[in-house]
């Protein structure tokens, strides 16, 4: 036994013990992963393979990617509940109900072809039009946090634009996302014989991801993941759509419904133990209505209020030393908060759903995107402070930031300063990705190459056709 398998060993041990042990349904088998239906042994094969199928995806007709896609959102729908368990049970991150309700969003409002409308002038001199072409091979790379569920979304947009795709998934998801990409094939062939429509690696490493951003058959490469990622892919020298980190803040003014606004918090915050980029990760608070956030908070939502030395430990905890700098320690992300209560000596109720904590704004708890259940809640003393302290939290992302009020001037202000991809008005996060509100849904939400929320438009590329001086024929 090497010294990786033996710490394979003591963090499965640690995760049980922590109480973190999936409540893994008996009736769901975990599939062993092959090799086959889009999984390969090593990156080249997979872009070779990826790239074959672009050649007979790019004849086909329209109504055969529609065909594809219908089929990938029944694939979703039969196997919700398997990827949700499978997820959790590889990372030990999140919530198997909350990530049955990702999939269903996924398969039921992630847009196809519909988003991929032409431009078209008629005049004296004739008819242009600008239709959107694939790019041809996309370089995915996907997150732990949404494993599965990046891999539907990209493909259907992806494969709605025209293009195959070859995916480097995050290494401690690799199972659960080569099972989707598999999934996705298994549409494809069934929809019409088309395969590898989709492809990936077996293991993939930063090594299979590397090949992936220098291989000259990708043209398009699209990252969802953090602050890493983000930076390899600007500096890639390929066109690169980068969805990267959020830490968004929510403000709360004395106008604002604050029973309403308590319970949309914790729920946004909540949802699959604080994953998603969107979520809020800290709340300014006018003092005035501070009191009452806060009872509601505790008194109606669940959450579990942590003062003086016991937020002390929770920084010890849930942050580790790394090069003289503290970072999360990523095994207590998306955990439940009774088992991050439980690892610093706090048996809580077993229906504690967040922690929460006052401090101030520099709080590292507050500045930091912790990914788990745990609220920092800041007093400001009007909305203008708390507006230029939310910008501050926000750090520059321009990625999420919510706000609950009833004064659409402070609204207003709040929008035009955050300057953010997404913004939720008096709702949980996730209505920003159309789960409680309207519109269509990504995973993937691009604020630093300001594509914002992708859908199979961005993964296309423009082209201009012109006939001149004829073809108009009013
Ligand atoms: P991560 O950054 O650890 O990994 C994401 C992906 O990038 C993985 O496939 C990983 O292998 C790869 N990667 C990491 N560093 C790399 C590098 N230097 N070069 C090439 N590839 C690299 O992220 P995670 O923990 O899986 O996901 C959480 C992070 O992703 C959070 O910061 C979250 O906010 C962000 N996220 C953003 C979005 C969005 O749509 N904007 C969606 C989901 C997650």
């Amino acid at each position: 036994m090497n010294e990786k398998d033996l710490e394979k060993i003591v963090a499965e041990v640690t995760r049980q013990l922590t109480g973190n042990k999936v409540a893994h349904k008996a009736s769901l088998v975990f599939p062993k992963i092959n090799l086959g239906k889009g999984v390969f042994d090593n990156m080249e094969e997979a872009i070779e393979a990826a790239k074959k199928t672009e050649e007979e995806l790019k004849v086909m007709p329209l109504e055969f990617r529609d065909k594809i896609i219908a089929r990938i959102r029944e694939k979703i729908m039969e196997n919700k509940e398997l990827l949700a368990e499978f997820a959790v049970h590889e990372t030990g991150m999140g919530k198997v109900g909350h990530k049955i309700l990702k999939h269903e969003l996924v398969a039921k409002k992630t847009p196809g072809t519909e988003c991929i409308e032409p431009k078209v002038w008629t005049g004296d001199q004739g008819l242009t039009l600008v239709e959107r072409g694939p790019f041809g091979v996309v370089g995915a790379i996907t997150p732990s946090t949404n494993p599965s569920e990046t891999v539907f979304c990209n493909a259907i947009g992806m494969i709605a634009a025209g293009n195959t795709v070859v995916f480097n998934s995050h290494p401690n998801a690799a199972q659960t996302s080569n099972l989707a990409v598999q999934l996705v094939n298994e549409a494809a062939e069934e929809a019409g014989g088309l395969t590898n429509v989709v492809t990936t690696v077996m293991k993939p490493t930063a090594e299979s991801g590397n090949i992936l951003f220098k291989h000259p058959d990708i043209q398009l490469l699209v990252a969802t993941g953090g602050p890493g990622v983000v930076k390899a892919i600007l500096q890639s020298g390929k066109r690169g759509i980068a969805a990267g980190a959020g830490n968004p803040p929510v403000l709360v003014d004395e106008t604002a419904n604050i029973r309403k606004a308590a319970a949309d918090i914790i729920n946004g915050a909540t949802f699959d133990n604080n994953l998603p980029c969107i979520a809020e990760k800290e709340v300014i608070v006018v003092n005035e209505v501070a009191d009452e956030l806060l009872y509601y908070m505790q008194a109606e939502n669940d959450c579990y209020k942590l003062v003086g030395e016991q937020i002390e430990k929770l920084v010890q905890t849930v942050l580790v030393e790394k090069n003289g700098k503290k970072i999360i320690n990523r095994d207590f992300v998306g955990r439940d908060a009774t088992v991050i209560l439980k690892a610093i000596g706090i048996d809580a109720p077993e229906n504690t759903r967040c922690i929460i904590f006052e401090a101030d704004e520099n709080h590292i708890l507050v500045v930091e995107e912790l990914m788990m259940p745990i609220l920092g809640i800041v007093r400001v003393a009007n909305v203008d402070e708390g507006i230029a302290i939310a910008h501050k939290l926000e750090g520059g992302n321009r990625h999420s930031a919510h706000m609950h009020s009833s004064n659409v001037h402070n609204l207003t202000k709040y929008g035009k300063v955050l300057d953010t991809a997404i913004y939720v008005k008096n709702a949980p996060s996730y209505a920003g990705i159309g789960f409680g509100g309207e519109g269509y849904t990504t995973f993937t939400i691009a604020s630093k190459t300001g594509e914002g929320l992708t859908n199979a438009q961005s993964f296309t590329k423009a082209r201009r056709c012109v006939m001149a001086e004829a073809l108009y024929i009013r």
